[in-house]
């Protein structure tokens, strides 16, 4: 109960938090934090991170506002934080981070050791940097990955440079969103990471075809695992459990390591989320949702009409084999334009049309397992805008693909239960109390 509650109010703050951490950083001479240990210390050392809520409690006060006069008057140096902005150039970045002496742009720009600056200049990426009043750089700490920062220091030498392993505070984020326009701008509004949503379609991509299926109202509760730096997220790690409620209807996943080492995703129940068909033959990404959810109604036409489901999506879009199958066609064929038919297990075959190119190589008899690319949107044959022609038939009949029943998948081996229940447990838990206090939040 308790670790839930400081979950949740860390992940509540955190967008405050940023904001507020940058404007204290720029006005105060101290320096609260740093991205490693200082020169010389192991990377084992204590990480000078301070604890979110003292910052801000100290922000609070405006008697600690310092005007740059004062600091001046003070000569005390000013830490500052910052990250690469799009169109910034070295000149640009130097200027705004307040460097001016040229021996330290100078080092920066041409001293090898320091080449990582120089070169490594990539929107998002936060830096931190001391230095005097006056503009001359006392050190400063550049994040090169999600593992390392390169440190520039001022000595009586001169300056040096160092390559530095990052120290990562690893944290498990909960966070929940509605939709209401569309996945991405639920995740957007919410600070959930992109990787975090298409792992979501991804686990339940035999539930729900997230192209197609994501209704207004449509709830989401995830759990992942998130490695920061300065309070700054650098790395998205793996989602431990999500409930996704669709049109209503609640579908819960936890991972499951199996005593192989192998993750999968499973219900509570201990059911596979990896079924042998896919529900949407159209990779899912920022780009097809977006399109889909504004265009798609217009073009969608009945089942009854054409015996298949034309998906709207951009030209290019990656379309995938919806299970493991054996090419049987690759080629054009009429209103199809380029076509790709699939032969699956248990009779079953389905068709992808309208395709602006193959995926390369494709040819008849070959294998190819589920998920792959079988081809690329586009509108081919007769086709009056970007789609996809999707038709699904078992023992060659037309069934409606958006409604047939697809095989279930393979349950968990009686053996591994004892062990799959032991791993669940907690994260079923969690999950139910997620959504206690949802509910209550809603009421
Ligand atoms: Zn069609």
């Amino acid at each position: 109960m308790q670790k839930k509650t400081d979950i949740l109010s860390q992940n509540g703050s955190a967008r405050t938090h940023k904001q507020r951490l940058r404007w204290l950083l720029g006005i105060s001479s101290i320096p609260l934090f740093s991205i490693i240990a200082a020169f010389g210390i192991a990377p084992q050392a204590l990480p000078l991170n301070v604890p979110i809520t003292e910052v801000i409690e100290e922000v609070a006060l405006p008697a600690t506002l310092e005007s740059s006069e004062d600091a001046a008057a003070n000569s005390l140096p000013l830490w500052q934080v910052d990250q690469v902005r799009r169109d910034d150039t070295l000149s640009s970045l130097l200027d705004r981070i307040n460097i001016h002496n040229p021996e330290a742009v100078a080092f920066l720009r041409q001293a090898p050791e320091a080449r990582a600056f120089a070169t490594q200049l990539r929107p998002g990426h936060p830096l931190l940097t001391k230095t005097t009043p006056q503009g001359e750089l006392l050190e400063l700490q550049f994040q090169i990955d999600v593992n390392h920062a390169l440190v520039v220091k001022k000595s009586a030498n001169g300056y040096q440079a160092q390559e530095m392993p990052l120290i990562l505070e690893n944290r498990v984020l909960v966070k929940s969103a509605e939709i209401r326009s569309s996945l991405f701008a639920a995740t957007d509004e919410a600070d959930i990471p992109d990787q975090v949503a298409m792992q979501l379609a991804d686990i339940f991509s035999s539930e729900i075809d997230f192209n197609l299926d994501l209704r207004k109202g449509d709830r989401f509760t995830v759990v992942y695992e998130a490695s920061f730096s300065n309070g700054e997220l650098v790395k998205t790690g793996r989602v431990l459990s999500t409930e996704f409620i669709n049109q209503g209807k609640a579908l819960s996943a936890v991972l499951y390591r199996d005593p192989n080492d192998r993750e999968n995703y499973y219900t509570p129940d201990g059911k596979s989320l990896h079924k042998a068909f896919l529900r949407s033959p159209l990779e899912f990404s920022r780009i097809s949702s977006g399109f889909s959810l504004a265009r798609f109604h217009p073009i969608l036409q009945t089942w009854r009409a054409h015996k298949g489901v034309d998906y709207a999506a951009p030209i290019g879009t990656r379309v995938k084999a919806v299970a493991d199958a054996t090419v049987t066609f690759v080629g054009i064929q009429g209103g199809y334009g380029n076509v790709v038919i699939l032969q699956h297990a248990s009779g079953i075959s389905t068709v992808y049309g309208h395709l602006s190119r193959f995926a390369s190589g494709l040819r008849k008899g070959q294998k190819i397992a589920q998920g792959e690319a079988v081809g690329f949107v586009g509108m081919t044959g007769l086709a009056t805008g970007p789609h996809l022609h999707y038709e699904f038939r078992v023992h060659g009949e037309h069934r409606d693909p958006l409604k047939v029943a697809l095989p279930t998948a393979v349950p968990l081996p009686a053996e591994l239960r004892a062990d799959f229940n032991e791993q669940s447990q907690p994260l079923v838990a969690q999950l139910d109390l997620l959504r206690g206090s949802n509910l209550a939040s809603m009421e």
